[in-house]
């Protein structure tokens, strides 16, 4: 191996976990918006769940929200720390 690969090998992980970080954070600035009920493309109150699944005690819970005004739609994975207790069925 080269130098030349290794750099790129390294640059290439670097940039990956820059990405990753990034996605992470636009994801969880989206959900504090849509906790509100307030939909991220056309910013109005209008956003409700229309699909609810549990993964049971494995922990995570997808979310189906859609926006009644602009029809946004999009869902979330979000794992579920409540689950320790026993009481993990909604
Ligand atoms: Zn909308």
């Amino acid at each position: 191996m080269d130098n030349y690969t290794i750099f790129f090998l390294i640059f290439f992980i670097l940039a990956s976990i820059a990405i990753y970080f990034l996605y992470l954070f636009e994801k969880g600035d989206k959900l504090k918006e849509i906790n509100n009920g307030i939909c991220p493309k056309c910013k109005n109150k209008s956003v409700e769940i229309v699909n609810q699944k549990s993964h049971g005690c494995s922990g995570t819970q997808e979310i189906t929200i859609e926006c009644k005004k602009c029809g946004y739609k999009d869902s979330f994975t979000i794992s579920n720390n409540g689950c320790g207790g026993g009481s993990c069925r909604i």
